[in-house]
């Protein structure tokens, strides 16, 4: 027996090998496993290159619990180790022989998982004790038993074993007595050990007997050792992939597309991207894809390996051309995963374009499923941007489809405005704006659909990208202002029978300093009262909504037309209504007006021409006297108008009828409105 201490600097490693070195404990499994499947393939290189002569019976790798003994066993029918090489593997850590071996079998072994460092002390994460019982595939070799109880001193003795190969023993100690649970082991297993090359067994299938269940004599195989991703695309059918698409998320529903990788110049690269069914949340359907290494699970979290949109795709890559355990920052610097993540982006394009190119019908009918990944890349990524600008598509309100081409031409000739800007229409909720989507089709116009998450977002990227184009969306303004097309006509009513009107609908409205009233000849049969919200405005607002760092505008009110129909019959009533009713103080008003506003022209007259210094202050004050007037006059009659306009009923219900329309009359006003159409009726 040889007593000894394991060669290391620092006497206290396992703690910090405990604590530090891995946040997830749980990852002591791949390691071990990872190791075992090491061995196993290093004992066929050996073989192959005929440097191993005996036979290899049985390469499965079997994991077994002992819940009375409290232990977890590994073993593999690989390498196995001399006491020689334990005490230069084991026992200085750090010193990997992975790296020799590649060295030698350079061509052979790259199939070899070397890439997990300081592997097997991941073990001590967990148990209390390991010992490893291993017989080297050297002739003339003994079996060792070598024993560490966490403390850097170990045991290593002879102790005779019938196969070639190893066996690791973790004693798990109490604080993970977790991983002495069946389902949780299952758990890990189906996490980092599903698509292993090499067979896996945990325990022996069970079965049913009479009503009992009893444990039979075959291994319980966890794995798959050739996945899809490994595969020739020649040699699966589609079902094989949706097969496979069930195995890597049992819950799911089923993807949309598949794009098989199979790249070995210049860099390695395999798998099998999916395109799931997106609906309107990016978060929750991020970071599925899984990276792999040679068929060992790294992480599921990409992000720096993959374009940020991608990361929305599901599904595996491998490449053992990826750094594995280096931080994310030297990922996104590093030059093959750049390239990998241009031939992803470009695979991802092309194929999208296949599709769309074959079977036009079938890519209408996913397009809503597909939008949310296609928008998010083209804002995200130039390069997908000038890909997908070919096959993106847009949908109109009638629910057709068009590329951006299509489109340009479908609305050249109609919605071109005097400034020649290419007016693009677009409603972002059908419902609500209904009244003006159908408006503005019965001027011929055609109207986008755009009631995507990311849409708001698009519209301005394709703002930048469409020269000469504007969106604008279908409540913006009255129709025939949406797309001007010549200059504005005459304006409706005299300034004064404005004034009237104003006033009078200021009145009745809650928020006043919100609303700007104007006048616009619309047909007799347009509604009397509509409210629109300037383009520029509202998306100011929506943008910062988003966070699109525009909180000036998220804080400004909202601002609203009230424009009013001159033409309507109602509007005609209530102004000539009005005159007539206030016809003595509107007079008396507006005969005031004038003799001030005449005195008030002669003294600016008279200002004429001087100098600042050289007007006296009696003319100056006599200036601002007038001035005072004119506005008390004012300000009276715009009290009384809108004093008026608030006590009137019809006032009140064409304001109301006007809110009610555009889905902006609520709560008490609503509650009113309902019990004033009641009183009328
Ligand atoms: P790495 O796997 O990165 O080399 P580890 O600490 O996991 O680092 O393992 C150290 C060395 O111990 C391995 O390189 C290998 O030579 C040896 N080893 C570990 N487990 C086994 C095993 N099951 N069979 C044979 N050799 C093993």
């Amino acid at each position: 027996m040889q007593k000894g201490k394991i060669n290391i600097t620092a006497e206290n490693i396992f703690p910090i090998i405990k604590k530090f070195l891995y946040s997830d404990h749980e990852i002591f499994l791949r390691e071990m496993i990872s190791n075992a499947v090491d061995a196993t393939q290093k004992l066929k290189t050996l073989q192959s290159a005929g440097d191993f002569k005996g036979e290899i019976k049985d390469s499965t790798i079997r994991i077994k619990l002992d819940k009375k003994k409290k232990t977890l066993t590994f073993s593999d029918h690989g390498v196995g180790m001399t006491a020689d090489e334990i005490k230069k593997y084991i026992n200085q850590i750090a010193f990997s022989s992975a790296e020799e071996f590649l060295e030698k079998y350079k061509d052979k072994a790259n199939a070899i998982i070397g890439h997990f460092g300081l592997g097997f002390y991941s073990a001590f994460m967990v148990s209390k004790k390991v010992e490893i019982h291993t017989q080297s595939y050297k002739p003339n070799t003994k079996a060792v038993l070598w024993s560490c109880d966490g403390s850097p001193e170990f045991e290593l003795d002879e102790k005779p074993k019938k196969d070639v190969g190893t066996d690791v023993i973790l004693y798990i100690d109490s604080e993970s007595k977790d991983f002495l649970e069946e389902n949780k082991i299952n758990e890990l297993l189906r996490k980092y050990s599903r698509y292993l090359p090499i067979p896996i067994a945990f325990g022996k299938e069970k079965d049913w007997k009479d009503g009992k269940e009893v444990v039979t004599k075959k291994d319980n195989i966890i794995n798959i050792t050739t996945p899809a991703w490994t595969k020739k695309p020649s040699d699966l059918k589609d079902e094989d992939y949706k097969e496979f698409y069930r195995d890597l998320y049992p819950m799911q529903e089923e993807p949309l597309f598949y794009i098989h990788l199979n790249v070995d110049y210049p860099f390695n690269l395999t798998g099998i991207l999916y395109f799931p069914r997106l609906k309107n949340q990016v978060e929750v359907q991020k970071n599925k894809i899984r990276l792999y290494s040679n068929q060992v699970f790294v992480t599921d979290s990409v992000e720096g390996i993959v374009p940020e949109f991608l990361t929305l795709l599901h599904g595996v890559l491998d490449s053992p051309d990826i750094p594995l355990n280096v931080s994310r920052s030297f990922l996104q610097s590093d030059g093959n995963v750049k390239k990998i993540s241009s031939h992803i982006n470009k695979k991802v394009a092309d194929r999208l374009n296949d599709i769309f190119k074959k079977d036009r019908k079938e890519f209408e009918k996913k397009w809503d499923d597909l939008k949310l990944f296609i928008v998010y890349g083209m804002i995200s990524d130039e390069k997908f941007y000038e890909r997908a600008a070919k096959f993106a598509f847009l949908k109109n309100t009638d629910g057709q489809f068009f590329t951006f081409d299509e489109y340009q031409n479908l609305i050249k000739e109609n919605q071109t405005d005097k400034n020649k800007s290419l007016i693009y229409l677009y409603a972002n909720n059908q419902d609500e704006q209904h009244a003006y989507i159908e408006a503005a089709k019965l001027k011929g116009y055609d109207v986008l659909l755009m009631d995507g998450h990311l849409d708001t977002h698009l519209i301005s990227h394709l703002e930048q990208k469409f020269t000469n184009s504007r969106f604008v969306r279908v409540d913006a303004d009255i129709v025939d202002k949406l797309i001007q097309k010549e200059d504005a006509a005459e304006a409706a009513f005299t300034g004064e029978q404005q004034n009237i009107l104003s006033g009078l609908f200021k009145g009745a409205l809650v928020n006043k300093e919100g609303f700007d009233v104007v006048f616009e000849n619309l047909s007799e049969s347009e509604r009397p009262l509509l409210i629109t919200q300037s383009e520029f405005s509202r998306r100011m607002k929506d943008m910062s909504a988003l966070g699109g760092g525009m909180d000036f505008y998220g804080s400004l009110p909202d601002s609203f037309n009230l424009v009013v129909n001159a033409n309507h019959p109602l509007i005609n009533k209530l102004l000539a209504d009005s005159e007539k009713a206030m016809s003595k103080e509107l007079k008396s008003h507006k005969e005031k007006l004038e003799s001030l506003e005449g005195h008030k022209t002669e003294l600016e007259k008279a200002k004429e021409g001087k100098k600042e210094e050289e007007i006296k202050q009696e003319e100056k004050d006599k200036l601002s006297d007038v001035q005072k007037k004119i506005d008390k006059i004012e300000m009276k009659s715009k009290e009384m108008l809108e004093k008026s306009g608030k006590e009137n009923t019809m006032v009140c219900q064409l304001i109301d009828l006007a809110l009610l329309s555009n889905n902006m009359l609520k709560g008490e006003n609503l509650a009113k409105f309902v019990k004033r159409s009641i009183d009328t009726i």
